[in-house]
């Protein structure tokens, strides 16, 4: 048998997870009855390599994917025939779903040249891939949990960045996977948010008794980042209020409320800046102004 040189980094002895690739952080437990992947890779050869390594440890039992953006579930294709793919119904109605903003599959593909040369050859065609692109197959609303062995998957629905937002709580590993929940040390993307709901969700995510966080994007961290991600969040809220209430256009918003120097965005999308910043901003003005604010309030 081949050689498998670890791509992974061991945050727990039972918990794998990477935070250097373009893309999300996809991760990987190890129980006594098989491997639990959460979210896969976007590039297709990581994919291809994480799924090897799982298997390493035993069958993939479940693949839980935490939302519909492309980073999370584009590498979804690279583990068909591997475990159940749970996802909550939220994600499962937008499942690379092209918006007026992002095609996700072209997204996608415009990663690969840069960052996974290797993968021509294994990228299907469109067609090919929204054939069968490993969406779903246990769909939940609410939460869902899983015993897989001598560990217990806790998938807490945690909307806000999405609608159909998971968080993999792992008690046993003293472990929380938040997805893009939190964005630790990298910018947050807010075009699909409702960031009210989120700050719920950080107050879920906070009450869970666990040592690690592993965010959806960034380098892992403690539960202390939930008091970071929640401060940014009602910043960037209260930036659009203020536009709002003092009657400046979108477009004046957009040009004038940015946090562009926080945080870099994370790897290999720094060229998504100007967009983030502008849809975020657009997406707060955009809500804010259809619940009224800027008229009298
Ligand atoms: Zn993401």
């Amino acid at each position: 048998m081949d050689q498998v040189v670890s791509m992974m980094e061991r945050v727990t002895p039972n918990v794998f997870t990477t935070t250097r690739l373009r893309g999300c952080n996809p991760s990987f437990v190890t129980t006594s009855d098989g491997v639990v992947v959460i979210d896969t890779p976007q590039l297709p050869t990581r994919a291809v390599a994480m799924r090897r390594e799982a298997e390493t440890h035993g069958v993939i039992r479940y693949l839980i994917t935490t939302e519909p953006h492309v980073d999370h579930i584009f590498g979804n294709y690279f583990f068909r025939g591997a475990g159940t793919v749970v996802e909550h119904r939220g994600l499962f109605d937008n499942f690379m779903v092209p918006t007026p903003d992002l095609d996700p599959f072209a997204y996608a593909l415009e990663a690969i040249p840069t960052y996974d040369p290797d993968a021509a050859s294994i990228v299907p065609d469109r067609e090919t891939y929204y054939a069968d692109p490993n969406k779903g197959t246990v769909v939940f609303t609410g939460d869902l949990t899983l015993r897989v062995g001598d560990h217990t998957f806790n998938l807490l629905h945690t909307p806000g960045h999405t609608p159909g937002q998971l968080a993999v709580h792992v008690p046993e590993e003293r472990v929380v996977f938040t997805g893009d929940t939190i964005f630790c040390e990298c910018q947050t993307w807010l075009m699909t948010s409702n960031v009210d709901q989120w700050l719920e969700s950080l107050e879920r995510i906070r009450q869970l008794d666990v040592e690690v966080l592993i965010p959806g994007h960034g380098p892992v961290t403690t539960l202390k980042y939930v008091e970071t991600q929640r401060a940014f969040l009602l910043e960037w809220k209260a930036a659009v209020a203020a536009a709002v209430a003092k009657g400046w256009s979108r477009d004046e918003t957009i040009a004038r409320v940015r946090f562009d120097e926080r945080y870099p965005v994370d790897i290999g999308q720094g060229y998504m800046m100007e967009h983030i910043q502008t849809l975020n901003a657009a997406s707060l003005w955009d809500k804010l102004t259809a619940l009224g604010y800027g008229k009298g309030r």
